[in-house]
């Protein structure tokens, strides 16, 4: 699939007003600040599809992209979350929205969970893959900002991450990726294509 063609379909502040649950779709997901958008941009080669934002998690809304020549097919940006200057009622409540959208989303074919190397698997990540794993639904990780460290290092982290997921094996794949050196794009689309072309 050419994620170079994607272009903005529509924000959905609830899921009841998120596009027709038919086709395919991937999810990105991640907490605020993991590089998300940076990811996104990358991938579709587009300097601002996804806004990198300087107030994290500040709009709640899932944004809808689509291929050009594949119209259901779609990328969906979740919302960050984890962001500290939010109300816990607030996390709490988009905790639950989040589990809704993964649980029930019937063209939702796989999540990109974002963390950045240094600070991986935190508890909101792991209530994610626990999501995620209720449905049986694949995940593939990216550990963002590989950049920011050295190589060895970086392959440790990647390393110990797949170490502490053997629970989740069947489910889970990880990959280093930064959006800075655009490294770790073709094995991010690569997987995508398996998911979205099933
Ligand atoms: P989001 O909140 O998850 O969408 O994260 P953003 O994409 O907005 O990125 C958050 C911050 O991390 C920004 O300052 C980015 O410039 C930085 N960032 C994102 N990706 C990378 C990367 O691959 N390498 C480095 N060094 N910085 C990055």
């Amino acid at each position: 699939l050419n994620y170079a063609t994607a272009q903005f379909m529509v924000s959905a502040p609830t899921l009841a007003l998120c596009p027709d649950d038919t086709g395919a779709e991937v999810a990105f997901a991640g907490r605020s600040n993991a590089g998300k958008s940076s990811a996104i941009n990358a991938l579709t080669q587009q300097k601002a599809l996804a806004r990198t934002s300087r107030t994290p998690g500040r709009t709640q809304l899932i944004n809808f992209f689509s291929l050009m020549n594949n119209p259901a097919t779609r990328m969906v940006d979740l919302p960050g979350y984890g962001y500290a200057k939010v109300p816990e009622s607030v996390k709490l409540e988009w905790q639950r929205h989040l589990s809704e959208y993964l649980l029930h989303r019937f063209s939702l074919k796989g999540v990109v969970l974002l963390m950045d190397v240094r600070h991986p698997l935190t508890e909101f990540d792991l209530t994610m893959l626990d999501v995620a794993d209720q449905r049986g639904l694949p995940v593939h990780i990216l550990l963002t900002k590989a950049d920011k460290l050295k190589k060895g290092p970086a392959s440790a982290a990647l390393q110990k991450v797949r170490s502490q997921l053997v629970e989740w094996e069947d489910l889970v794949t990880v990959q280093l990726f930064s959006s800075l050196k655009r490294d770790g794009v073709t094995p991010l689309s690569q997987t995508l294509d398996r998911w979205l072309d099933a």
